[in-house]
């Protein structure tokens, strides 16, 4: 007879960004833990996008599509679930561009509670209104931008017994700022600078709260600098007034004026960063360099932070020195198919012969 052979896993799951970061986190003994083990995302060395955009950078990537569903915004769903749950919530609502909607749906999903988002009507990409439906959302277009469906929110929220999920919610600053953690754990310090998109600016203010964080416990020595880009059209920090109508391609940034807009100044203030705009044609420009020359494969809001450090770098902003730069690549490229077939050139069709095939190929 043979004995039973048990199968053991040889290396340990990862257990979610709550149970790898407890002691940081506002978590207690009576908090039920909602996780879809989210975190611990890949962050990639991209010596060819270095070479092409910034030769003198180490420049790493760390791709937050990677989560369970493929962006960030897992990281602070899990802890704001877990908090709602633990006070007895039944149900959460947000406004989202898309992403907020897709991981409160899947958190919300997981919890057992229902959902309800609110998002501007034909602004969503097609995945992630796909995901929220998916996970069974009440999902309700508003006619007017994410800024009216925020506002709308806040309000139900005061008169409603639901839980507000939106990046105002402390607890979603609290879960966003494991990313920071992560970073210092993989590279074995902080980089030099930090850079990302910002939109609503939730993100800034979280991943500075958390190099803050590991300074003050003497885990790193120096926080690096912080680098947030909005899109051109829709960079009230920037500009230092609210965009009535901002547009971009980038629609996760689509944001006139941001919940965090002080936060984020003091992020840039106290890091002695900098938050600057740039273009729609920089910004699809990166999105394509991304996926052509590392094989990443983020969302347009994403590549922000990469064509922001292009642009630094064409100015000379980094000087000589080797700096370490991590961009973060805010959510996975899937989930907006359309653009990235819209910014490519066309495919041809040819017969199924291979003549046809391979002189179509230029072989
Ligand atoms: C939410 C989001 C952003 C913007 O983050 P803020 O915290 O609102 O500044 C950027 N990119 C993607 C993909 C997002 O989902």
């Amino acid at each position: 007879m043979s004995e039973a052979v048990s199968a053991r896993p040889r290396v340990r799951q990862w257990p979610g960004v709550i149970e790898a970061y407890r002691d940081f986190l506002p978590i207690t003994d009576a908090t039920p833990i909602v996780t879809l083990l989210e975190g611990d995302t890949p962050l990639i060395e991209c010596p060819r996008l270095a070479a092409t955009i910034a030769p003198n950078l180490r420049l790493l990537v760390k791709f937050e599509g990677a989560n369970p569903t493929a962006s960030f915004k897992d990281r602070g769903m899990t802890v704001a679930l877990s908090k709602a749950v633990e006070e007895g919530a039944q149900m959460t609502i947000c406004a989202s561009t898309g992403n907020t909607a897709a991981s409160a749906a899947a958190y919300s999903a997981r919890a057992g509670i229902r959902s309800a988002v609110v998002v501007p009507k034909g602004n969503i990409a097609l995945g992630k209104l796909a995901q929220a439906l998916a996970h069974g959302a009440g999902v309700v277009a508003v006619e007017g931008s994410f800024d009216d469906a925020l506002r709308l929110v806040r309000e139900i929220a005061e008169q409603y017994p639901v839980a507000l999920v939106n990046s105002i919610n402390p607890f979603r600053i609290e879960g966003q700022k494991t990313a920071a953690f992560e970073i210092c754990d993989r590279l074995g310090g902080p980089p030099d600078y930090h850079a990302l998109p910002v939109g609503n600016a939730g993100n800034i203010t979280s991943y500075w709260k958390g190099y803050q964080e590991y300074r003050e416990k003497g885990v790193i020595e120096q926080p690096p600098k912080m680098l947030g880009f909005q899109a051109a059209g829709a960079a009230p920090i920037v500009r230092g007034e609210p965009v009535e109508h901002p547009e971009t391609v980038a629609t996760a940034i689509r944001i006139g004026n941001p919940a965090s807009w002080k936060q984020a100044e003091a992020a840039r203030d106290e890091s002695g960063g900098l938050i600057e705009s740039v273009t729609d044609e920089q910004i699809i420009e990166a999105y394509k360099l991304l996926g052509a020359t590392e094989g990443v494969f983020a969302e347009p809001a994403s590549a922000a932070s990469v064509a922001g450090v292009k642009q630094l770098a064409q100015r000379g902003y980094f000087g000589d020195e080797q700096a370490t730069v991590t961009c973060v690549l805010t959510g996975h490229g899937l989930k907006d198919p359309e653009r990235a077939i819209a910014v490519a050139p066309e495919h041809t069709t040819v017969p199924a012969e291979l003549d046809a095939v391979v002189a179509a190929l230029e072989l």
